[in-house]
């Protein structure tokens, strides 16, 4: 029943705007924000299958799990408010006190550490391998271990996982593969029978470093054992940064693409230049493992890794002396962002570790934005021009 406004005081009708009805079949083209912790209940209805309260669940923020599971090519999706936070309510979500996982010590720094340290700290434990040693893998597995979570390719040197081998052990043993794909971005690996994605849509789904999001994909009776936690774990994803996210998507293949291809002329580029020791990108053929990226990657992404000549100066003065490159975290931006690997990247691994993955004082990881390639070449003129280089 409608109320009545004409007799409401002033400050009643300000908390209880009027309504607008929009006719039938006369819809905005994109769909509204739904900036709203709470829903009014309807009469007749299951309040299951009714929205209720945004922690819950949201109609703009179902909108973006339904359009990341559909370009993911999985049942189902949870949204949460970083990627962080679909890392760590995935694992939560799955496992229980005494249960094991493996991971890999090539991959994103928070989620090893969170892994290798909080974990114990709820009765679970852990094995960290090298991607390098997969010959390991299988002998790893305990009666407990529950899921084996790797990258790829990984954060910060691009590496790439031998998916096809990671999988085949883990079903042998029915275990769950998760994988973080944020750098292959939700459009690629989805034949190769993962069970759970993470993606960090503050990266390329988004793409214009407004928003921190994450997001777990996978079949709809894990989503659902997850959503459990994740729903008490409280990191909800905010209605207005889902829309933002949601628009992002509208040119994330565009964007993807570009950041390829201007990624390949730098990986290019700098792997003829005197002063650059090494190149890490997946597309490069010196790549070991370029033969593996290309059978499982259609595009290799925007992001890659080098290391600077010793005369060159550390990483972090080189990266001082970049104009348009920005020195900064995160990956898969419109801008160019460059970091020096140690500086994110080491200090929980031992040396000998961080030697093993070659981050050093010397290498820099590179992601690749959507300025044009010769001017994100052109900017070492500023960083080397004291070095004549
Ligand atoms: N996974 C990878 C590969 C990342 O690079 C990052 C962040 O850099 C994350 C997960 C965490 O994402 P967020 O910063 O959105 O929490």
């Amino acid at each position: 029943m409608s109320l009545d406004r004409d007799k409401l005081h002033e400050s009643t009708r300000a908390n209880h705007a009027p309504e607008v009805v929009i006719p039938a079949g006369n819809k905005p083209i994109l769909s509204p924000i739904y900036q709203t912790a709470k829903f009014s209940l309807g009469e007749g209805i299951p309040v299951q299958s009714q929205f209720f309260y945004t922690r819950v669940s949201n109609p703009t923020l179902r909108e973006l799990e339904l359009s990341l599971a559909e370009l993911q090519k999985t049942e189902d999706c949870i949204v949460l408010s970083s990627g962080m936070a679909a890392i760590t309510g995935a694992i939560l979500g799955l496992m229980k006190a005494g249960d094991h996982m493996i991971t890999f010590r090539e991959s994103y720094r928070p989620g090893r550490i969170f892994i290798r340290t909080t974990l114990k700290r709820f009765g679970m434990s852990s094995t960290v391998l090298s991607l390098s040693d997969l010959g390991l893998l299988e002998g790893s597995i305990t009666p407990q271990t529950r899921i084996i979570y790797f990258e790829s390719p990984t954060n910060p040197h691009l590496d790439i996982a031998d998916i096809k081998k990671i999988v085949g052990i883990a079903k042998k043993h029915k275990i769950l593969v998760m994988m973080d794909a944020t750098f292959g971005g939700p459009h690629q690996h989805r034949d190769f029978g993962i069970d759970v994605f993470i993606q960090s849509l503050t990266k390329y789904v988004n793409g214009h470093g407004d928003v921190i999001a994450g997001s777990i994909s996978g079949p709809k009776n894990i989503i659902h054992e997850i959503r459990q936690m994740t729903i008490n774990l409280g990191a909800t994803l905010d209605p207005h940064a889902a829309f933002l996210i949601q628009r992002g998507l509208k040119t994330y293949h565009l964007r993807y693409e570009r950041a390829a291809a201007s990624a390949q002329v730098v990986a290019e580029y700098l792997e003829k230049h005197p002063r650059i020791k090494k190149v890490y990108y997946p597309g490069l053929k010196s790549h070991p493992d370029h033969e593996l990226a290309r059978a499982q990657m259609s595009s290799m992404g925007g992001i890659l890794a080098f290391e600077i000549d010793a005369a060159a100066g550390d990483a972090q003065a080189f990266c001082h002396r970049l104009k348009l490159l920005q020195f900064t975290a995160s990956v898969g931006s419109s801008e160019s962002l460059i970091c020096p690997t140690l500086m994110f990247f080491g200090d929980d691994l031992s040396s000998d570790e961080a030697k093993s993955l070659g981050i050093n004082s010397h290498s820099l990881r590179l992601s690749i934005g959507l300025e044009h390639p010769d001017d994100i070449i052109n900017d070492r003129g500023h960083s080397w021009s004291h070095e004549g280089g």
